[in-house]
């Protein structure tokens, strides 16, 4: 394996930069031709001082020139097309075309939102029909699919149990999170006025059940628990948990991230939870990565489901469709549908692969992250060595003490093997955390490639750590400033004076 991985940058010269397009080509070059002027040339007089005096100074270069230009520009990125993309705790999976094509109908893409609802019958149906999905794997019947990502899903979630209380007379202060928890979760909870108690998680890697119920009281608005949670780990005690947050009048909160693990095995709703948001993004074939667009549908009980953010798609007794508003709604939380396109994709992938296809893809994406994580735990240490669902964390923490290797060394490492890495720091209850999520979509061979590569890391930690401090050596770029490069990203050509 680490025979065609060498340490020179020249290994991999056809990813390397390369000239920017303003400094390539010639002035007589051109990628078009225009037919020659049949009206009057319009006078710089006529402008009145508008036009400008000099030609701007775009690039000059010939079709075959611009085509390689971009072409070279989109090789010299990852994406899950190039090769495993492990990153834990976000499902980077391999999403079909065919998912591509559906949102691309030009019933669907020249849909306006404003347009008759008698004219968009089919793009409601749609609609109402995913949510009929959602609510089956969720298990929780009631569903607004306007929420854009995951974070703006907990949020619009929160803001349903605030309306709840509310409504009951009951001004709760307080919502419990576990320290396992995804930075997005408590950032929700400051923003809808609540206060953050964190709880310790247990030995096991599962909530601490003596430190929940110390922080129960009828104070509690909210418990919010993701599960399986950050670590690749199902809650041993969810009934019990959910019981008791209902027992002081809070509600159970999930956090479906991570419903890769777990569709057609087990719903939220059947473990007690109110609420749970999915990211379609996620789970259910939309890419994702760079910052969207994404949706983050909310599934809900019936007894929240009058709070939900309208107006709601809904089929009527005639079979036709229409929007209809709850009736304590909380408002919209998204104009227009939401993210339309992605809620097309969702469906498609639905239909393609049905209730068994939805849970084949669970038990796949588990069975690929126990294989890895067996392969793995003899060359990283595993903290909790439990049967995992869809992704684990491993820790890098023994590398660091006896060898001087941090677990960003090996990520950056893995470059140079070909790999994106995986999730590494989250969650930060691990030492050197380094999470790995292999997802359904990788087949036995590239499971073992990518194991292979961990495995040969882990000796070179331990032969050469300075090969690993000095990774990568056949990017694009090498290591990065990651502070500087997001505080002061250089991304702008500017002509030199005079040009
Ligand atoms: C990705 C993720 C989120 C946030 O979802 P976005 O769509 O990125 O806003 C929240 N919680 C967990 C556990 C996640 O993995």
């Amino acid at each position: 394996m680490s025979a065609d991985v060498t340490k020179t940058p020249s290994s991999a010269p056809t990813r390397g930069p390369r000239e920017l397009i303003f400094e390539t080509g010639s002035p007589a070059a051109r990628c078009f031709e225009l037919p020659p002027l049949d009206v009057p040339e319009v006078g710089a007089e006529a402008l009145a001082g508008q036009a400008r005096t000099s030609a701007p100074a775009l690039p000059h270069v010939t079709e075959v020139e611009i085509a390689r230009h971009y072409h070279h520009l989109a090789t010299m990125n990852f994406g899950v097309d190039s090769g495993p993309y492990p990153l834990g705790s976000c499902t980077m999976k391999y999403n079909p075309r065919v998912n591509e094509d559906a949102c691309r109908l030009e019933g669907f893409a020249g849909l306006h939102p404003y347009q008759p609802l008698s004219t968009a019958q089919g793009a409601l149906e749609l609609m109402v029909s995913l949510a009929d999905a959602l609510a089956e794997v969720s298990g929780l019947p009631a569903v607004t699919l306007q929420p854009a990502a995951g974070a703006h899903g907990e949020l619009t979630a929160l803001l349903t149990f605030r309306a709840y209380h509310v409504a009951n007379g009951d001004a709760r202060k307080r919502v419990v999170i576990p320290d396992s928890a995804h930075g997005t979760n408590p950032a929700t909870v400051s923003m809808c006025g609540y206060d953050v108690v964190t709880i310790p998680s247990n030995e096991r890697g599962g909530v601490d059940m003596d430190a929940l119920r110390a922080a129960l009281d009828t104070d509690v608005a909210a418990f919010m628990l993701t599960n399986p949670n950050t670590l690749g780990l199902f809650d041993e005690n969810i009934a019990e948990i959910t019981e008791m947050v209902h027992a002081v009048g809070a509600l159970a909160y999930c956090d479906g991230a991570n419903m890769n693990a777990i569709m057609g095995k087990a719903r939220p709703g059947d473990m007690g939870f109110d609420a749970l948001h999915i990211n379609l993004h996620k789970t259910f074939s939309t890419p994702h990565g760079g910052g969207g667009p994404g949706a983050g549908p909310v599934c809900v009980t019936g007894a929240l489901a009058k709070f939900l953010p309208g107006p709601l798609p809904v089929r009527l007794g005639d079979g036709s469709f229409s929007l209809v508003w709850p009736e304590r709604s909380i408002g919209r939380v998204r104009s227009s549908f939401g993210n339309f396109g992605v809620l097309v994709r969702a469906y498609a992938y639905v239909l393609a692969l049905g209730g068994d296809g939805l849970r084949a893809a669970s038990e796949q994406a588990v069975l690929s992250a126990n294989y890895l994580k067996e392969r793995l735990k003899g060359a990283y240490p595993l903290p909790y060595d439990r049967t995992c669902m869809h992704e684990f964390v491993l820790s890098g923490g023994k590398l660091r003490k006896e060898h001087g290797v941090h677990t960003l060394d090996v990520a950056k490492r893995l470059l140079d093997y070909g790999f994106h890495p995986p999730t590494i720091y989250f969650p930060q209850i691990v030492d050197e955390a380094i999470m790995i999520e292999p997802t359904e979509t990788e087949g036995l061979a590239d499971l073992d490639r990518f194991a292979d590569a961990m495995i040969a890391i882990a000796a070179e930690a331990v032969s050469d750590p300075d090969l690993l401090h000095g990774a990568p050596y056949t990017t694009p770029v090498r290591r990065l400033d990651e502070a500087r490069a997001v505080k002061q990203p250089d991304l702008r050509w500017r002509p030199a004076a005079g040009e």
